[in-house]
Formats: structure tokens, sequence, C-alpha cells
């Protein structure tokens, strides 16, 4: 089963990365990450992007929690190309399935 959230560990602490229904995040945003990390830190990414805009944003992200002194224009930069470049060489997110559409699945 695809999942929308999963937590992995960013520079010593427990981070919870979401994928979220885009009224979730602030207007204008598709993805957002705490800044400073709080006792929760957390990535948001709007669930309602295309795939390649999805891997863009989930990088971006994951580079400001990664590497939070990191500024915009570099984050920016870098996440289009790793995103552009992962989304060319053919990373996608599967669909999500019902129970009942799982039996392929070893
Ligand atoms: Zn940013």
């Amino acid at each position: 089963m695809m999942r929308n959230e999963t937590r992995l560990k960013i520079n010593g602490r427990a981070w919870r990365v979401k994928l979220v229904k885009s009224k979730e995040l602030p207007k204008d945003r598709f993805g957002d990450c705490d800044h400073p990390p709080g006792r929760h830190p957390t990535v948001r990414i709007s669930q309602a992007l295309s795939q390649r805009r999805m891997a863009e944003i989930t990088v971006h992200e994951l580079l400001h929690a990664a590497l939070p002194s990191l500024d915009e224009s570099a984050v920016t930069d870098t996440a289009a190309v790793i995103g552009r470049a992962l989304f060319s060489l053919g990373w996608r997110r599967s669909p999500l399935q019902s129970k009942a559409n799982n039996r392929s699945k070893q």
C-alpha cells in the first residue's frame, strides 16, 4: 500500500515527511519545512502536484531540512536539477491503490 507519510532521520532528528492536501499548506505554497525544527519536525508536500513537480518540491523541502543554512535560490536551483533528473530517469510515485486492486503486489 502506498503511504502518504514516512519518517526519516535528518541531521540526527526524526522528521516526518507527509503528502498533504493543498489546503493544509499556506496559500501559494507547494510544500514547507519546519524551520527551526520544533519538537516534531515535519516536511509537508502538496499531493496535488504533477509527478515532476512533486519530485522537485520533495527534493526542495528535504534540502531545507538537511541543509538549513543553504539559501533559497541555491535550494531552488539544486532541487530543480535533481527533480528533473529523477523524473527524466523514470522515478514516479505509484498511484494510490485500493486493497482490491493490490493483487499484483508481491
Ligand atoms: Zn524553499
